[in-house]
């Protein structure tokens, strides 16, 4: 389950896995075909997930120690 900002009813909606159409990879990541509660045919990009984290904890470090 995620977010997706819908450009059509320009809403962000949660999106369950039942309204994922399909899913395809992409040069950016992985691209999510989902339908929108409004009907309408929506494509994300989802980042891969591999490089994610390891800048998330790296910022995280750097502002603890900021606070410290
Ligand atoms: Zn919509």
């Amino acid at each position: 389950m995620f977010a997706h900002h819908c450009t059509a009813c320009d809403r962000r909606m949660l999106i369950f896995p039942g309204q994922i159409l399909s899913v395809r990879e992409h040069e950016d990541g992985l691209a999510y075909q989902l339908e929108c509660w409004c009907g309408a045919e929506q494509t994300m990009i989802e980042p891969l997930l591999s490089e994610a984290p390891v800048e998330r904890s790296a910022a995280d470090r750097r502002d603890a120690a900021r606070v410290a």
